[in-house]
């Protein structure tokens, strides 16, 4: 087991659809050690989540776990976060079950250190496998379905960049000194709109 090093934007392998896993594969010493590396890696980082193109493999694997530490209770409240416990992604597919759009800034272990608002859907459904082979399914809200629908677009090729409001990128530096904390009608009062052309 060993922690790799996070692949950064503008790597094609962030860009490529991930091919699919065969099955039979999962029980290969290389891919059980390629998912624990990822399980250490991402909590090295730390991060709540990894897929497996963010180390250079381009494979349809994602591992998540969030513990929730170090957020206080009006945090977790305001972004729906509840803990998750580590789990494994294989060839997953992604349904959205509430197509309500929430907006949160979101940060992404390969575009380091910046932080930016995403709209995601609520409430989503993920169908894939896990590391055993064994077919799952996961409902999610809130946080979680966050985290499932940004690890499951870099297994498409797609980066939070790319659904960013990209008016709302921020440092993390100037994220915490300017943002953390405020509603997002409150940020995009900061920000203001666009100057006219
Ligand atoms: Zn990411």
């Amino acid at each position: 087991m060993a922690v790799r090093e996070i692949v950064q934007v503008g790597d094609p392998v962030l860009r490529r659809r991930a091919d699919e896993v065969i099955p039979k594969q999962l029980s290969t010493p290389e891919l059980v050690e390629l998912i624990a590396d990822m399980r250490d890696t991402m909590r090295a980082a730390p991060g709540v989540g990894l897929a497996a193109p963010q180390i250079g493999v381009s494979l349809q694997i994602a591992v998540i776990e969030d513990t929730v530490e170090g957020l206080s209770a009006e945090q977790r409240t305001a972004r729906e976060r509840e803990p998750v416990g580590f789990h494994v992604l294989v060839n997953p597919t992604l349904t959205v079950l509430d197509s309500e759009r929430v907006a949160h800034f979101e940060g992404c272990l390969s575009f380091a250190p910046f932080q930016m608002i995403v709209q995601r859907a609520r409430k989503v459904r993920v169908e894939a496998l896990d590391e055993h082979g064994q077919r799952i399914t996961r409902d999610a809200s809130g946080w979680y379905a966050r985290i499932l629908q940004h690890e499951i677009d870099h297994l498409r090729g797609i980066v939070c960049c790319d659904r960013m409001d990209s008016r709302t990128l921020t440092t993390t530096t100037n994220f915490t000194r300017h943002y953390a904390g405020k509603s997002v009608a409150d940020v995009k009062s900061i920000i203001g709109k666009p100057p006219r052309e």
